[in-house]
This record gives structure tokens, C-alpha cells and sequence, in this order.
């Protein structure tokens, strides 16, 4: 069992009470690993130290080369320790190891880039309609950021957030996922040897309930950028509300995945096994429905069906592993209760729908699910089940694909598959989501937005743009002294 402490202040903490709480390793259905239980006392501490660097550290006074240097020198620490971090996290979710130590390495990018646009954030010296007056518009940073993440991909989604909150000067408590709270804890070494000076960055563990909760309200808190559920979502935006706190919230999605007629189906196919069979449907971005045009709906279904039976379950530390365990415990039974939901809707399954336990394993094994016969209406192609389960549909033409693709609550991603130019425009048009893919799926990257239409959240991470989440505009004026005639009269 290791045991891990909370990082505050650069200083590594048990909670004041003394509670811990267990991660378990989701392949073996051991505890391997034991957290500090924070409450409110541990996060008014975690959150006053932030406050203190904010204000009064050696933080505010790095000018934002220096900053971006710091970030790029942890972009570099990063990919040393990357096959490290991911083992850790493939400990704590059980996601596959060539998922996640891509995703460690492909991570330092985030810091590199944001690094790099530290010192890239130009304000304005606006032409004012005034004379006598210049006037010039800097951006500030906002003060505490609780980052508070998933278990998905806890420090590629961490790395979303922490690598544009430090390059405009804020300073952050992270609050990573109960399940997942060890590679976060870990990355705080990196942290430190960037040499990022202590309390700009801390880290909590704990759960939603009290220690999230808790870090939300505290009033010197002013953004929270959240990955998560819809309902955890929810509860923070309607926290952060009260004191009108900026938000970024990535929530769910229930993504169409379209394939027309003229598609190429030797990309196609594998394009909608990824799409749902990756990371066991763990994703946000899962192609949970997909609707095949009638022309290929049977070839399509054969193909679909043969080569997901080949897929592998087993250990998701071995290279040749294909479907790892779901993350928890819980989660393994939402998914066999949406399963039964769907089978009692009428929808038929085709493939998988039990748990499986290949070689004997313990672990959160659920079988590649496949359904057809949905109806866009039933529970199993409207709510977000998070697990290797495929909802397939039927569409005659391009404006059925489009009803069907945004009648849902949510609009995270769709993605197109055609050759088509003309027909993939109009279909980017018109479908309601965040990120639309063609001819791929899945993809993501540092340099373009990210986020959801309706449900699926507010706000972008990733891009340029997305330092802007963590920055205020401030307006100074600069005027000639000059007597005035008559002060109670606005100029
Ligand atoms: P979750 O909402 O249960 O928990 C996410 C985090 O929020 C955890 O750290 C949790 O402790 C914390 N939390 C829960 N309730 C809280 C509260 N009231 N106040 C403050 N913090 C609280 O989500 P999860 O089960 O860990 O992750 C799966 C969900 O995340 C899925 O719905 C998935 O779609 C979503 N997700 C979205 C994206 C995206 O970018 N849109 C990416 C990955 C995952």
C-alpha cells in the first residue's frame, strides 16, 4: 500500500482529521494506494496558501517570460517521467497503458504551448473618443483557480487547465478524482523541480461532496474549471453562481457518429470502434450512437460486429490489450443496469452485453456491447453511459442523420464519415457540437478549442484562446490634469 500525502504549500500534508480514503486498482480489485480525506478546514488551508502566493509571493513578481520558461522547463519534466505517470494512472483507472503513456507524452504540450504564450498576451491602447486621455487595456489574472478533475485522464485533463492557469499568473488548488488522485500528487515533484515557487500550486484529495464542495464556496476562489459529469456540473455552476466565480465546465456527451453511404468503410469501421470501444467508453467524447445510412447499414453491422469479437480484454499493462476494465466498481454496475435498461426498451443486442472476467480476472470487465433496433427516444441513445456499450440507428438521408444526431441534450462532438466535401460542410454546419470530426474521430490537440454545445458545458479549454478563461480585462485611464468646471457632470 503507498501511501500519499496532499501538497500545499509545497509542503506534503495529512489531513487535519486524519482521515484517508483507498484508490483501488480496477484490473486486480486491490487497494493499492491510501489519500488524505480532506474537509473544509484542509481546503480553507490549500486555498489561503494560494491566496497568500497570489498576492504576496515571489509569483507575482515573475514577469510572464518567466512563467512560460517555468511551464516549458515542466513540458520537458514531463516527458522524462511520462511512461512513470501513465503506470501510475493506469493503477488508479485501469485505462490501457499505450492509451494512457501516449497521453502523458503527448501532454507536455499543452505545457510548451501555453508556456510559449505566456508572454504573447498583448493588451490595447484603444483609441478613445476623448481628448487629453490615453487609455490601455491590460489582462490580469483572476486569483485562485480550483481545478477539479475527472478519472478518465486525470493529468491530460489536468494539463487542459493548470497549463493556462499559471502562464497568466494565477495561482491554483487542484481537487483530482477520488479514484485518481495519485498521478496528480505525483506530478507535484515536476512541479517543484520546474521550479514553480511553493503555494502556487496545491493539491487537495478528497471527494465532491465535502472537500469539492467546500473549494468551489471559498470565497477567495474566483474560477473553477471543472471536468466532470453533468450532475457534479450542475452543483458547481450553481455554487459558483452565488458568488458570481467564472466557470469552464467540460461535461458529458451522447455523440453521433454518422457514416453515409459513399463512406470509406475501411476507415469508417475503425473509426466507430474507437469511437466507443477506446478507453472502454471512459470518454466524454465516445461515439455512443452511431447512425448508418441504409445503403451500408448491413455490410457496415457485419464488419462492425467481426472485428470488435476480435477485440482483446485483459490486462491493461499488457501492450496487445484492447479493452481494459472500466475504472470502478460503481461504474461496472451503471453499465450493466444501462444494459439491462436497453434490453427491457426493446433494443436488441447483437454483441457482448454481460460482464466478462477473461483469464480469471477480478477485474471491472464488461463485454463490448453492441445494441441495434434503438429508437433515438430510448434511455439507452439519450443518456451518457460511460462504458463500452454502442447504440446503432438506421437514417435514409442527410436531414434524418442531422434530426436524429442533435435531438439530444448533449452536444460534445459528432463526427461524419463521407466523401463528400460538399455533404461534410453542411453536415458540420448543422449538427449542434463543440468539435465536429470527418472522416476521424477522437482527435484532440493543445491548439484548437475543445468544449460543448448545450449540455456537454460552458466554456472552451485548449487553443489560444483559452488563456483568455483565466485572465480580466482592466481599463486604465491616463489623463493630462485639468481643472474641471463642473465635477458633477460625467465628461
Ligand atoms: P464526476 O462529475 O463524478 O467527478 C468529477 C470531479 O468532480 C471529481 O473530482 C469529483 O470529486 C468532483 N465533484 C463531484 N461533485 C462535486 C461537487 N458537488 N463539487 C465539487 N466537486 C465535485 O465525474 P467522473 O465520474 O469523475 O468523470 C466522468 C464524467 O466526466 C463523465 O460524465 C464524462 O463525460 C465527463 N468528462 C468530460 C470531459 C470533457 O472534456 N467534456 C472529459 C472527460 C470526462
Amino acid at each position: 500500500m503507498k501511501d500519499y500525502k496532499m501538497w500545499i504549500g509545497g509542503i506534503y500534508s495529512e489531513a487535519a482529521s486524519g482521515e484517508t480514503f483507498l484508490s483501488t486498482d480496477p484490473y486486480t480489485r486491490e487497494d493499492w494506494a491510501r489519500f488524505p480525506r480532506a474537509a473544509k478546514k484542509d481546503v480553507d488551508r490549500a486555498v489561503e496558501v494560494a491566496h497568500t502566493a497570489y498576492t504576496e509571493g515571489e509569483w507575482p513578481t515573475w514577469t510572464a517570460s518567466a512563467r512560460g520558461a517555468a511551464l516549458v522547463r515542466l513540458g520537458d519534466l514531463i516527458t522524462c517521467h511520462a511512461q512513470r505517470l501513465a503506470e501510475i494512472e493506469v493503477r488508479d483507472n485501469g485505462k490501457l497503458i499505450a492509451e494512457m503513456s501516449n497521453q502523458a507524452k503527448y501532454m507536455a504540450n499543452w505545457y510548451a504551448y501555453y508556456g510559449g504564450l505566456a508572454d504573447k498576451v498583448e493588451g490595447l491602447v484603444p483609441p478613445i473618443d476623448k481628448p487629453g486621455v490615453v487609455n490601455m487595456v491590460t489582462y490580469e489574472p483572476l486569483g485562485v483557480c480550483a481545478l477539479i478533475t475527472p478519472w478518465n485522464s486525470p493529468l491530460l485533463l489536468l494539463a487542459w487547465k493548470l497549463a493556462p492557469a499559471l502562464a497568466a499568473g494565477n495561482t491554483v488548488v487542484i481537487k483530482p478524482s477520488e479514484y485518481t488522485s495519485a498521478s496528480t500528487l505525483e506530478l507535484m515533484a515536476l512541479v517543484e523541480e520546474a521550479g514553480i515557487p511553493a503555494g502556487v500550486v496545491n493539491v487537495i484529495t478528497g471527494f465532491g461532496a465535502d472537500a469539492g464542495q467546500a473549494l468551489v464556496t471559498h470565497p477567495l476562489v474566483r474560477k473553477v474549471a471543472f471536468t466532470g459529469g453533468e450532475a457534479a456540473g450542475r452543483a458547481i455552476n450553481e455554487a459558483a453562481a452565488r458568488d458570481f466565480k467564472k466557470v469552464t465546465l467540460e461535461l458529458g456527451g451522447k455523440s453521433p457518429n454518422i457514416v453515409f453511404d459513399d463512406a470509406d468503410l475501411d476507415a469508417a469501421v475503425p473509426g466507430a470502434i474507437s469511437g466507443i470501444f477506446a478507453a472502454a467508453g471512459q470518454t466524454c467524447i465516445a461515439g455512443s450512437r452511431l447512425l448508418l445510412q441504409d445503403g451500408i447499414y448491413d455490410v457496415f453491422l457485419d464488419r462492425l460486429i467481426d472485428m470488435t469479437r476480435a477485440a482483446k480484454l485483459g490486462d491493461p499493462m499488457q501492450a496487445d490489450t484492447d479493452i481494459s476494465p472500466v475504472a470502478t466498481q460503481a461504474q461496472h454496475q451503471k453499465i450493466l443496469d444501462y444494459i439491462a435498461i436497453a434490453k427491457d426498451e426493446g433494443a436488441t443486442c447483437v454483441l457482448g452485453g454481460k460482464a466478462a472476467n477473461p483469464g480469471g480476472s477480478q477485474g471491472y470487465f464488461i463485454e463490448p456491447t453492441i445494441f441495434t433496433d434503438v429508437r433515438n427516444d430510448m434511455r439507452i441513445a439519450q443518456e451518457e453511459v460511460f462504458g463500452p456499450v454502442l447504440s446503432i440507428m438506421r437514417f435514409s438521408d442527410e436531414d434524418q442523420a442531422v434530426a436524429i444526431g442533435n435531438d439530444v441534450l448533449y452536444g460534445l462532438a459528432a463526427g461524419v464519415w463521407t466523401n463528400d466535401l460538399t455533404r461534410a460542410l453542411r453536415m458540420s454546419r448543422k449538427l449542434q457540437a463543440g468539435t465536429i470530426w470527418v472522416n476521424t474521430y477522437r482527435s484532440t490537440s493543445y491548439t484548437t478549442p475543445f468544449g460543448g454545445y448545450k449540455l456537454s458545458g460552458v466554456g472552451r479549454e485548449n487553443g489560444s484562446q483559452a488563456i483568455m478563461e483565466y485572465l480580466q480585462p482592466k481599463s486604465v485611464w491616463l489623463a493630462e490634469p485639468k481643472p474641471v468646471a463642473n465635477p458633477f457632470i460625467r465628461r
